[in-house]
């Protein structure tokens, strides 16, 4: 096939397809997700199209990931030039590329060095394993104990059997037995329970090694973090010697209005991960920590495809993007144009919706308690209007749209919510 026929082919109209083979897809792919009855197959900008051609405005962006939406021009222009100098090569040698997605990283935030790797699970279990060797060697923890990591109930850290574990949410682990030994729940912005949990793991010598939190808890619900509890936090990590793990896979690069979740919370963690915004819907995770617990030695940790060339280069163009164009600003402003126009709907049925809540753009709109209808209920409604949305955990309905969402944008998702609330609540 000659590149232009791949061009017109990609362009081609979706009404000249065939209707999409929706039993097909479940026949041969796993049914690990509840999916919506949708297929999509283009994307520009804040906007996807279904193969029937149906256009939707997309504030879901991937779940948090797609920066600065579909198919931006400078990412276009990035992978079409990198793809065509070198995709792959394998960290047996020096990737110039990844040294200088490090170098922004590091410049630009509180870590002083980068492991790269391909999702949000894969960076956890990086910092997993760091905080386990950081037990070991610095607190002294035996061999035969097991360093504990304490995270918060409601949380969620991924998929594979550590961050599963990880994740405080027991529903993720039905089926799964046995889990992976050496974890420990606390609820979220409680630091009395924190302090408690320490004393009593700590009782007979030290056995916690770290404690693991997200900025904002984005799956259990958009709950952001409280500024005292992390204050709290961090004097607990310093004065037990544990490593303060901070998961921002959802939160960092951004999405909150500033560039990582932690500076809404006025404390710095020792390791953070990251993943979804980095880059821009190209899988890529990485691991960071301050040199103070950089403790991993040759050997000690890889991954084939991290950090190669093509998602690097992805990851130095979204970097490079959200500088030169002051997104951090768009982000701010959007987030609360989004969370007045949010209240005000909500203030409308305030028998149904108790407000919203959120940093940026990662806002929910919250069900009240006593609620009959469910999130997925409006999600659903909302994607009939042409909204595309996600519900956060039982009471939650979430938006994040790509960080480029323009106010025009932001009015019609208000609106589109609008309609949808109407025909959920019967109005
Ligand atoms: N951590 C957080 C806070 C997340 O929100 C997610 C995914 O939603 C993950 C980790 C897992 O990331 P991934 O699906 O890329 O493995």
């Amino acid at each position: 096939m000659s590149p232009d026929t791949l061009v017109s082919f990609a362009s081609a109209p979706s009404t000249e397809a065939p209707a999409f083979d929706y039993a097909g897809f479940d026949q041969d792919v796993m049914q690990t997700y509840g999916r919506f009855p949708l297929a999509l197959e283009r994307g520009l900008g804040c906007r996807v199209w279904d193969t029937e051609g149906r256009a939707y405005l997309d504030f879901v962006a991937g779940i948090a990931t797609c920066t600065l939406g579909h198919s931006h021009p400078v990412i276009v222009a990035a992978v079409t030039d990198q793809i065509q100098r070198l995709q792959h090569v394998s960290n047996l040698y020096y990737i110039p590329l990844q040294g200088e997605l490090a170098h922004w990283l590091v410049e630009h935030s509180c870590a002083d060095s980068v492991f790269f790797c391909n999702s949000g699970a894969e960076a956890n279990e990086g910092a997993i394993k760091l905080a386990r060797k950081y037990g070991h060697t610095r607190l002294g923890i035996a061999a035969d104990i097991d360093p504990v990591i304490i995270t918060a109930q409601a949380s969620f850290h991924g998929r594979t059997l550590a961050t599963v574990t990880a994740t405080g949410q027991p529903k993720y682990h039905k089926g799964f037995t046995p889990m992976v030994r050496g974890f420990h729940y606390v609820p979220y912005n409680d630091a009395a329970a924190l302090e408690a949990a320490i004393a009593q793991l700590n009782a007979n010598g030290p056995q916690v090694a770290a404690v693991m939190l997200e900025a904002l808890q984005g799956e259990g619900g958009v709950n952001p973090g409280q500024v005292e509890y992390f204050r709290q936090v961090r004097e607990l990590c310093d004065r037990h010697n544990l490593l303060l793990i901070l998961d921002e896979v959802q939160v960092g690069l951004g999405r909150t209005g500033q560039l990582w979740g932690y500076e809404n919370l006025g404390i710095e963690p020792d390791v953070f991960t990251l993943a979804k915004g980095l880059g821009g819907g190209i899988p890529i995770g990485a691991l960071l920590c301050k040199s103070s617990c950089n403790l991993f030695e040759k050997g000690d940790h890889a991954s084939t495809f991290g950090g190669n060339p093509f998602v690097c280069r992805v990851g130095v163009t979204v970097t490079k993007f959200m500088e030169q164009n002051d997104l951090l600003s768009n982000v701010r402003a959007r987030g609360e144009q989004l969370r007045a126009g949010l209240n005000a709907i909500a203030a409308q049925y305030p028998d149904h919706l108790s407000g919203s809540r959120g940093w940026g753009l990662i806002n929910g709109l919250i069900l009240r308690d006593d609620e009959l209808k469910a999130p997925i209920d409006i999600v659903k409604a909302a994607m009939d209007e042409g909204l595309l949305l996600v519900p956060a955990g039982a009471r939650v309905v979430r938006y994040v749209p790509p960080l480029i969402v323009s106010a025009a944008e932001i009015d019609e998702a208000l609106a589109l919510t609008e309609r949808a609330l109407a025909t959920v609540f019967g109005d």
